[in-house]
């Protein structure tokens, strides 16, 4: 007897998984904008690695880099020792992003993943102000390990935890009216009132547009009355740039467009750029009190992840094509969403997003799991999200071409009328 293709997955891995349930299919190579399963079916990706992808998958350029490396016999694991491809990331990563922009700071690579450099950012914060407490926002995601998802606001995820996550301290997102000017008066009350129990947190750790919280995007006003803020109130700010950074709101970091400067960005997913593992911790110079080995890990220096990021970085973020493009394809994501709604008025809807990052709300999350369900059959991979998966997610890579993006839009059209 043939055992079902999925019965691996389901006998031995744990029940934790959760994308071999949204899309029962085994998949088996991708390009560009598209996966293929071992039965050769094809799906259009609006999903993008959850934003680890944001040059496409198997990347011509990166995996030419990639592949001419290791037949040379690069080093593979290299711990934080010099070596010639972690030289040529911070070169790039300096002349291409640092200094076009005049951002003064100093890299750590804390591990692979986001929460790593999530960790590494609060702890240091941490260290340099003496003070335990992080201010974060309803509806954050700032990863799974315990001092991440002590700042994360997404209550079923905290509870994977099963004790108390301690130390966070949680502001309403973005919620000034328009027209409103922020000024967080009311937080600034409650830290000089004694009686309230609020000790001056060391940092403030912040999504400029809330991916898994469900497409939230806090306006440029608020980013800068939230920085004049953390001055104010000797307060580190925190920007955690792992989902939306890496050119997904049609810059290379999210809070270019408030003109703000953190005194900490965090950086991972498509840093990498060919979907290895790899994390940025980015913090002003003064900032830089660990000893050597204060703060260290086994897999903090991917070197064939620097190689595709340097490649990625060299190819990509030179000329300022990739953002102009960026906001070109947004737009047209942004048009066929409002004539999604147009179409279908009886929906209770919502969109908004930038860049190549967009949300479709719908009031219910049954009818926003179904679209997504029902895009997958059409083949489509797009996500829920929000804080109870109500929000429609559309990710695509950012080198999606239009015909592709037309593509997944009708598709996405259809899912919506036929659920
Ligand atoms: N921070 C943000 C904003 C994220 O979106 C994520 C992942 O989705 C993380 C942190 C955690 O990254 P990782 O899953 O690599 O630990």
């Amino acid at each position: 007897i043939t055992p079902p293709a999925l019965s691996v997955f389901e006998t031995l891995e744990s029940e934790v998984r959760s994308y071999c349930r949204s899309w029962p299919a085994v998949f088996d190579r991708a390009q560009g904008s598209y996966l293929f399963d071992e039965d050769g079916h094809r799906y259009l990706d609006f999903f993008a690695g959850a934003g680890a992808l944001n040059y496409g998958h198997n990347n011509p350029v990166l995996k030419r880099a990639l592949i001419d490396y290791l037949e040379r016999d690069g080093i593979t694991h290299g711990l934080d020792m010099g070596t010639t491809a972690k030289r040529a990331f911070l070169e790039s990563f300096q002349d291409n992003i640092l200094r076009p922009r005049d951002l003064p700071y100093k890299v750590m690579f804390p591990g692979p993943t986001g929460t790593n450099a999530v960790e590494a950012a609060l702890k240091l914060a941490r260290k340099v102000k003496g003070r335990e407490a992080i201010v974060s926002f309803t509806n954050a995601f700032h990863g799974m390990s315990l001092g991440s998802l002590a700042v994360t606001g997404n209550a079923f995820k905290r509870a994977g935890a099963g004790i108390p996550l301690v130390h966070g301290t949680p502001m309403p997102f973005d919620n000034y009216l328009d027209g409103q000017v922020p000024d967080f008066l009311w937080f600034e009350r409650l830290l000089e009132d004694q009686g309230s129990g609020l000790n001056t947190p060391a940092a403030v750790i912040v999504e400029t547009v809330q991916g898994e919280g469900g497409i939230n995007v806090a306006r440029a006003e608020w980013l800068r009355a939230l920085a004049d803020l953390c001055k104010r109130r000797d307060m580190l700010l925190i920007v955690d740039d792992i989902q939306m950074g890496c050119g997904r709101t049609g810059a290379f970091f999210s809070f270019e467009e408030a003109g703000i400067t953190p005194d900490i960005v965090t950086l991972s997913k498509s840093i990498g750029g060919y979907g290895l593992p790899m994390s940025l911790t980015l913090f002003r110079p003064e900032l830089d009190v660990w000893e050597p080995g204060e703060h260290n890990g086994t897999f903090r220096g991917n070197n064939p992840a620097f190689v595709t990021a340097a490649a990625a970085l060299d190819t990509y973020w030179a000329d300022g094509q990739l953002e102009k493009q960026t906001l070109v394809r947004g737009e047209q994501i942004e048009q066929a969403l409002i004539a999604i709604r147009a179409e279908n008025p009886g929906l209770e809807t919502s969109h908004r997003g930038r860049g190549l990052v967009w949300g479709l709300e719908f009031g219910d999350p049954d009818r926003a799991s179904a679209v997504a369900a029902r895009a997958f059959e059409l083949g489509l991979l797009i996500e829920t999200s929000g804080p109870r998966n109500e929000v429609v997610k559309l990710l695509p890579a950012l080198t999606v071409s239009p015909d592709e993006l037309d593509e997944g839009l009708r598709v996405l059209a259809r899912a919506v009328r036929e659920t």
